[in-house]
């Protein structure tokens, strides 16, 4: 069963009467479970829907689907697929205590890898879900698989019950479902000759493994020190070269590079990023992996409207650990904007500054360091730090926050979502 928690306006689904708190229970007799299950078996043009209104009757909708009418129900978050793995590098370690429960959910969910782009490791599938992912087509999916090694993978999910992911991966490569993968550094673990393995490993299943990234370990404070380390700037320069090494090979084999450092793994070693070409069709971006090239060629390309930003002020609100970016984007925003950018980089006042997280600062954070700034016509904080309700980590609103300091402020994930609609959208 799936609730409704809102419909659109003139949708099928107002028209049919559809409203928050109604109960999805099945289409064409098949069991409603989560959004896939409604989105997959309401595409077709016709159906029979049974749900429950909130009064507790039950209504069946003998559905005729006009051409090009949306459905326009929104659903209730699905409940979250829990983590098998116990990682010694587990972000959910990393936190501080006494943030919201949610926060330290684990989560491991292949429908949210298919939907967002999540990384999953499959290693909580059950017979039903993987028949799920071959009935739906859901591809591609983002893995991560750390290590094609069976025994080293179990050690770095700290799972002894990981099935074989190339054995996994070939089971769905037969029904055509395609993947993105990375592989997150440990230090001594997965570094060197796996490393090797894993790339070998992954690039021999052809076309099924669309990519993959190599991610330094990023820890805090509260990780697990005794137990992984973030890896040098020499080993991480050791990653990049073989990495860099199978981007070749791909280049000539196929065309497109395949293998990725994330912009971490070239700051971090001391390199200069690769050039924008490097990163094809910045299929990993949200991984880390070319953020900053992208940034710069959507800049470069004229896709945003940024002439208006001419002679305005802008801050740049980050954490410490985004704040190394920074210098290679804000003056390629500068200049393609007009703007006066300056780059704010706070410490976390709540957890203390060893959280560099931009994405685990606190409300308080940015108040403090914007109340008084009212030169500042705008300032972009990380779209990251606030939850699906606007809420930052300290239970400061969004709403809150603006009405606190005296510039407007837009939260932005890359920049171009905030600035490329123009001054005063
Ligand atoms: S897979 Fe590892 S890092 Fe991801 S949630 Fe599970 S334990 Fe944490």
């Amino acid at each position: 069963m799936i609730r409704v928690s809102s419909v659109v306006s003139d949708t099928l689904g107002a028209e049919l009467g559809l409203a928050p708190g109604h109960e999805l229970l099945s289409v064409n007799g098949r069991e409603l479970e989560d959004f896939l299950d409604w989105e997959f078996l309401t595409a077709e043009d016709q159906f029979v829907l049974l749900a429950r209104d909130p009064d507790g009757t039950m209504v069946e909708y003998d559905v005729e689907r006009p051409e090009g009418l949306p459905m326009g129900v929104e659903l209730e978050p699905p409940r979250i697929r829990r983590c098998a793995n116990r990682c010694d590098f587990c972000f959910v370690d990393g936190l501080p205590e006494g943030l919201r429960e949610t926060l330290y959910v684990r989560d491991d969910d292949y429908r949210l890898s298919f939907r967002y782009g999540n990384f999953a490791t499959l290693t909580n599938l059950k017979p039903k879900d993987v028949l799920r992912i071959i009935e739906y087509r859901l591809s591609p999916l983002y893995v991560s698989v750390h290590a094609t090694d069976p025994v080293i993978r179990r050690r770095l999910l700290r799972n002894p019950r990981a099935p074989a992911i190339i054995e996994q991966i070939e089971g769905f490569a037969q029904h055509g479902i395609q993947f993105h993968t990375q592989i997150v550094l440990q230090p001594g673990l997965n570094d060197g000759d796996v490393l090797e393995r894993s790339l070998a490993d992954l690039y021999d299943l052809g076309e099924t493994v669309l990519s993959v990234s190599a991610v330094p370990v990023g820890l805090t404070e509260f990780s697990k020190h005794h137990l992984v380390r973030e890896p040098t700037a020499e080993e991480c320069g050791a990653v990049a070269e073989r990495v860099d090494a199978w981007g070749r090979t791909a280049l000539g084999e196929r065309g497109y590079h395949w293998a990725y450092g994330s912009d971490d793994l070239y700051l971090v070693a001391g390199l200069p990023l690769p050039p924008a070409e490097r990163y094809d069709g910045f299929e990993q971006v949200e991984n880390g992996v070319g953020a900053v090239r992208f940034l710069q060629q959507q800049i470069a390309e004229g896709r945003l409207d940024l002439a208006s930003w001419a002679g305005t002020r802008v801050g740049v609100v980050t954490g410490t650990a985004m704040g190394r970016l920074m210098p290679a984007v804000l003056p390629v925003l500068a200049r393609a904007t007009g703007a006066d950018v300056e780059l704010l980089v706070v410490e976390n006042d709540l957890f203390g500054s060893s959280v560099t997280s931009a994405g685990l600062l606190p409300g308080q954070t940015f108040r403090e360091a914007l109340r008084d700034r009212a030169d500042l016509d705008v300032a972009l904080l990380p779209a990251e730090a606030v939850n699906d309700q606007g809420m930052f980590l300290d239970d400061l609103s969004f709403h809150q926050l603006v009405a606190a300091v005296p510039m407007e402020l837009r939260l932005s994930y890359h920049f171009a979502d905030a600035l490329g609609e123009g001054v005063g959208v």
